[in-house]
């Protein structure tokens, strides 16, 4: 079987979030369950530095006004369709945003090209890979399957993936024209959406499948509060949708490997963690101390409930505890938490900006990672957390209601718990589960057990590359 998965990023290539590891990993998982994925992705100018054994497989004059090229290459690992049009992807960093932090005023031509391309390779325009189906994901692919079913032949099956229903690529309605789709899929059962073009939309009205990232997601979407204007459609669409989540590249996130820890460690060797501890104070400026680390590794933002962690942060430094913070995003967020580190100094710290060696090193050194978000598609912090033995401690929302066992009194009389949740979303439940990991952790035994029961579950993308592989295959009958 074959699949085309169409996708803005790809982790090793181009990540700002989530969705860039699922789009990288997809492709080897599912090698073991005898599907053929291929990623399409834009040529943006770091893409198309790194693509190696190229060919060029489509040439297209004029593709919402750019001349363009589809060359299918390798780079990362993964075999890749590149599409090829300098004047919507020749520009430097961020793949959505200018330099000015506002999204191209040009996005709506951007993806629209994309997707456009790879309906034509599900149309079999690209005789070296004619896929069965098209995987599609984020609103970035969502006019994929809009086109695919007005295509007027034998099509690709699509699947469209959401991996966060909160970016939804809503356009002008005057854009519509330019689309090259049909008159008849300007309606509410089409590309319409509260008066414009909603390209996630598009994809959710007309895929043959929706998934979402977690069995919690997927309930949650369904609801005026969760689905944020789509939660009809998705209700109505509901027999169609299910919930997969998110495994981790276990190559990549391997304590007993990491080139980025100070020191590597299996779940025997936990006390080696203190080096990478070390390691963490030196990053972060913190002061040298054997008790409790907190961390973040996050974008800062409202959806990762930052806010709701600074006003816990006095309460945590009280009880001990030290904080350091990777992340990039919001001002305000960050003045926050600049704020609490000029209250405490050596007990907070803040690196902002991305920074994947960080990253792995708060995990390797930290006793714990908060993620106390609003709401969470699946999440992979806390999965990084579990591997690491660096115990995560989240809202009980979406993904993260679904792969961490709370350490309520259940859980740790039967040896099962491998986190801490808390519940609702709010300073004071917050503050309570900080306390309940702080006291947890003066047991020594008890958090060892935490941390290895978390080294030992199942994070791999194996089991969910086998439901993905499923449902293509139900999809082809
Ligand atoms: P989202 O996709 O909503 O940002 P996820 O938890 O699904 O959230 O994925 C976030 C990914 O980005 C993880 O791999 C995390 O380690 C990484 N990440 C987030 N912020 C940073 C940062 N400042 N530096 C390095 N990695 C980061």
């Amino acid at each position: 079987m074959r699949v085309l998965s169409v996708a803005s990023e790809v982790f090793p290539l181009v990540k700002t979030g989530g969705l860039a590891d699922v789009a990288g990993a997809l492709p080897r998982a599912l090698a073991a369950e005898d599907v053929e994925m291929r990623v399409m992705l834009p040529g943006y100018r770091d893409v198309l530095g790194a693509l190696g054994g190229t060919k060029v497989v489509k040439r297209y004059k004029s593709l919402f006004g750019a001349e363009a090229r589809l060359i299918a290459g390798s780079a990362g690992g993964l075999d890749l369709i590149v599409l090829d049009a300098p004047k919507l992807f020749d520009r430097p960093g961020n793949p959505y945003l200018g330099p000015d932090g506002a999204d191209w005023p040009d996005n709506w031509q951007r993806f629209a090209a994309l997707c456009r391309a790879a309906a034509d390779i599900g149309e079999g325009a690209v005789e070296a890979f004619v896929p069965d189906v098209v995987h599609c994901h984020d609103w970035q692919a969502g006019l994929t399957p809009a086109y695919l079913r007005h295509a007027g032949r034998k099509a690709a099956k699509s699947v469209a993936t959401i991996h966060n229903i909160a970016f939804q690529g809503r356009f002008p309605a005057s854009i519509f024209a330019s689309l090259g789709l049909p008159p008849e899929a300007w309606a509410v059962e089409g590309v319409e959406y509260y008066g414009g073009v909603g390209f996630l939309k598009a994809g959710l009205h007309y895929a043959d499948a929706i998934t979402t990232v977690s069995p919690t997601y997927a309930e949650e979407i369904c609801t005026p509060a969760g689905g944020m204007g789509l939660d009809g459609l998705l209700r109505a669409r509901r027999s169609v949708l299910s919930g997969i989540v998110n495994g981790i590249d276990a190559a990549v996130w391997d304590p007993t490997t990491d080139p980025h820890l100070a020191a590597n460690y299996t779940a025997t060797t936990l006390p080696r963690r203190a080096l990478n501890k070390r390691a963490v104070e030196e990053a972060f400026g913190l002061a040298r101390d054997d008790g409790f680390l907190f961390c973040v590794v996050s974008r800062l933002g409202w959806q990762k409930g930052m806010d709701i962690l600074g006003a816990c942060i006095d309460g945590l430094v009280a009880r001990g505890a030290r904080l350091a913070v990777l992340g990039s995003g919001e001002a305000a967020i960050e003045g926050m938490f600049r704020a609490a580190v000029a209250r405490h100094p050596g007990r907070v710290g803040i690196v902002t900006g991305y920074s994947e060696p960080l990253s792995h090193l708060l995990q390797g050194g930290s006793d714990s990672v908060l993620v106390p978000s609003r709401f969470e598609p699946c999440g992979l912090t806390q999965f990084y957390g579990l591997r690491y033995g660096c115990v995560p401690l989240v809202s009980q929302v979406g993904g993260l209601a679904d792969t961490v066992i709370d350490a309520n009194l259940a859980a740790l009389d039967r040896g099962v718990a491998t986190g801490l949740q808390f519940l609702p979303v709010e300073a004071p439940a917050l503050d309570r589960a900080i306390g309940r990991a702080v006291d947890l952790h003066r047991d020594a035994k008890a958090w060892r057990k935490l941390q290895q029961n978390g080294m030992k579950s199942d994070l791999s993308w194996t089991a969910s590359a086998r439901r993905y592989a499923d449902l293509y295959r139900s999809l082809l009958g």
